[in-house]
């Protein structure tokens, strides 16, 4: 990528850079978000998947956080189509908006302003051919919304995402989700979690200290109307999410992605179940632009 976006400018990669004492990079005081863009060969088009929710949930993520916004909700959403136009990126691309707090020194208690970035990179879509996870049930538990909230995508929070995901990985896991305090379902590292039961899609409530995930929120939308499966959100014990008929995990990065076993023991056999796989290509048709009756989740950038 050419440029990337930082305080004011668009600035060559290697040029957007912010200070060793800044409060964010000390005590992890940033919120920030992930957001695709696909590119449409056909229609030769790259869209946006729901770029203003994507904005909405910074700015609760900034509220839990007291972070003065730098910009408004369509500014925002307006210099990501710059950043975009200026790339003339014509690929499938992850784009970071972060907004952080600027302040230098070591004084953890202080506020000041926020600085707003923007970084994006290539990245293609997973879900075409996708390979069932091996997921570990995690030791760590998902943060407490007593401790930290976590409604809100924050920085420092991704730390109790980044033990789980070190311990599965050195135990040759793919993917760990983690539960909360009470035993029951969380989410995995940085993906939602679902379950199919009796033709029921259930995942667990926001009470359940997820994400508010924008891909999960998609599925609970779709799954009735496209599948005619009923959606539950409730809570999701370790023993049903073992003995559930198809798993899969959601995410804007990783998209729909089937779990093949956790802890061992295997799901649909360990291959795709056929709901997860209905589901994974309804959502790559969508974010492509190919079913007309969503264009309202998506924004041309051209
Ligand atoms: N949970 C966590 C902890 C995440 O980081 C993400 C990725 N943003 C998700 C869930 C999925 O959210 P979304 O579908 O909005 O990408």
């Amino acid at each position: 990528m050419k440029y990337f976006y930082l305080s004011g400018k668009f600035l060559p990669p290697g040029q957007a850079k912010i200070s060793i004492m800044t409060h964010a990079f000390n005590y992890g005081t940033a919120v920030f978000e992930g957001i695709r863009a696909y590119w449409n060969p056909v229609q030769k088009q790259l869209y946006l998947f729901r770029l203003k929710d994507h904005y909405k949930r910074m700015q609760t993520s900034s509220k839990a956080l007291n972070l003065a916004r730098p910009f408004d909700l369509d500014k925002m959403c307006a210099m990501t189509l710059k950043l975009l136009r200026k790339n003339r990126v014509k690929q499938n691309v992850y784009i970071r908006p972060i907004c952080f707090q600027a302040r230098l020194g070591i004084a953890a208690k202080k506020t000041g302003e926020s600085g707003f970035g923007m970084f994006l990179l290539a990245l293609k879509s997973s879900s075409q051919s996708p390979r069932p996870l091996r997921v570990l049930l995690s030791s760590w538990r998902r943060i407490d919304s007593k401790m930290i909230p976590s409604y809100g995508k924050l920085s420092g929070t991704y730390v109790n995402s980044f033990l789980a995901g070190q311990e599965a990985s050195h135990s040759r896991f793919d993917e760990a989700i983690m539960l909360n305090l009470d035993g029951s379902v969380a989410e995995a590292t940085g993906m939602n979690v679902f379950i199919l039961k009796n033709k029921q899609v259930i995942t667990p409530p926001l009470s359940a200290n997820i994400l508010p995930g924008i891909t999960r929120d998609s599925i609970m939308k779709i799954a009735k109307p496209e599948l005619g499966l009923k959606v539950l959100e409730r809570s999701i014990s370790k023993n049903e999410l073992m003995s559930a008929e198809e798993v899969f995990l959601t995410g804007t990065g990783s998209e729909i992605v089937p779990v093949g076993s956790v802890n061992g023991k295997k799901i649909f056999d360990g291959k795709i179940g056929p709901v997860t796989k209905s589901l994974g290509s309804l959502y790559l048709g969508i974010v492509r632009g190919e079913l007309a009756r969503y264009a309202n989740w998506l924004t041309p950038v051209y």
